[in-house]
């Protein structure tokens, strides 16, 4: 509940957009995100929700009104439960006051009987003045600063998840990202306001004020649009007032060696463009590393199970395994045992932070032989003869 959603910067549309400009930007996005288009594609899924959230809204002329006033719509209550001003809000300190009740109420218009009632007995203690007192305070403060609305606002971040293979993991690599990204407008530099000069705010009509009513009382507020003033800045005919605009954009990036799945890579500046020369937000890439067949990374570390020979393992050997460097030497020593590990120093992953590479870690897999003839088979039992101890004569003595 950090941040109100803003749904129109949602289907990238301006402010002003007439209902079928919201229906088509809905349905050009929800083409473009539905989860049928993209399966098992969970950023493609949250756009598809949030696309589907603010038209289900601003498709609403009702639903879309409230937004327009109080910044948010809410059916049953707010989400989370009180005022959604709680936090980073205009400093309301409403205490105990349930706002959700006041706007379902005022939602219901004046049939609302029972609420109504309820609302009323909830207020007996400041009565009807100093409720009005509040609210239109509450009003004239969102009118005032209306930072939402025409205040210069930092761009919202981004994030993308790019998937690499192993090798580039190791390696590192040349990303190339497609994003779609809210833009500065170029017509009017993200200002939004157009050459025409100021307009008479199509809210207020000008008065600079609007009526709201709650049940069966009516209030005059400062015009939330204007800010009480009844004039409106013409829009930018390019973005419509938003002074932005969706567009593609290519992000290159270098992914630095060793990076692993997890790592979240922040890019400064390429996150949504912000409004009134805020600066834009930042663009986060998290990356997604596929896994190899047989080597797995465990921390800076390379871990690698290696089949050996019963006679290796017993008399010992020098062995090649495979490494990321490619192959390296390991000195399999007598008597080596299935699952004993050895380290392979520096032949890990590369840390830029420590400047130090990981270490390959060797387990072994004792592989017996198979006794497929006649000869192997009787060499077999010869060994079996010849070493007749018990190797599980150890066990008897703990039960
Ligand atoms: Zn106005
Ligand atoms: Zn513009």
């Amino acid at each position: 509940m950090a941040q109100r959603k803003d749904y129109y910067e949602t289907l990238g549309i301006a402010r002003d957009a007439s209902a079928d400009d919201v229906r088509k930007a809905y349905r050009r996005l929800a083409r473009k995100y539905h989860p049928d288009l993209n399966p098992g594609d969970k950023a493609a899924e949250e756009k598809f929700k949030s696309v589907s959230e603010a038209n289900d809204i601003l498709g609403d002329d009702k639903k879309r009104k409230m937004y327009d006033q109080v910044g948010y719509y809410s059916e049953g209550g707010f989400p989370g439960g009180g005022n959604p001003y709680a936090q980073g809000g205009p400093g309301m300190g409403f205490g105990g006051f349930d706002f959700s009740d006041f706007l379902n109420q005022q939602q219901a218009g004046s049939g609302g009987g029972r609420r109504r009632q309820a609302n009323h007995e909830g207020f007996s203690g400041g009565g009807a003045g100093g409720f009005r007192d509040i609210f239109s305070q509450f009003f004239g403060q969102q009118g005032r600063g209306a930072p939402q609305q025409s205040g210069p606002e930092k761009g919202s971040d981004l994030e993308y998840t790019l998937t690499i293979d192993f090798w580039q993991s190791i390696k590192g690599t040349q990303a190339r990202i497609n994003i779609s990204r809210q833009d500065t407008c170029t017509t009017c530099n993200g200002t939004g306001t157009g050459s025409s000069g100021p307009i008479t705010c199509p809210e207020c009509n000008g008065s600079g004020n609007v009526t709201q009513t709650a049940g069966a009382m009516r209030f005059t507020l400062g015009c939330p649009r204007c800010g009480g003033t009844g004039k409106l800045q013409s829009a930018c005919p390019t973005c419509k007032g938003e002074g932005r605009l969706p567009r593609m954009d290519f992000v290159e990036t270098r992914i630095p060696p060793g990076v692993s799945t997890g790592t979240r890579m922040r890019i400064a500046g390429k996150g949504n463009a912000g409004t009134g020369g805020a600066p834009a937000g930042d663009l986060y890439i998290n990356i997604r590393v596929d896994e190899h067949p047989f080597f797995e990374r465990e921390g800076d570390n390379i871990e690698i199970i290696v089949p050996i020979t019963v006679p290796e393992a017993a008399l010992g050997a020098k062995i090649e395994v495979p490494t990321i460097d490619g192959r390296a030497l390991l000195k399999i020593p007598m008597g080596t045992q299935n699952g004993q590990k050895f380290r392979l120093r520096e032949k890990g992953v590369y840390n830029a932070r420590k400047e130090t590479r990981g270490d390959q870690i060797v387990q072994i897999a004792v592989q017996p032989p198979k006794a497929n003839d006649e000869r192997t088979r009787q060499l077999l039992r010869e060994l079996a003869e010849l070493h007749q101890e018990d190797p599980r004569a150890e066990m008897w003595t703990k039960v």
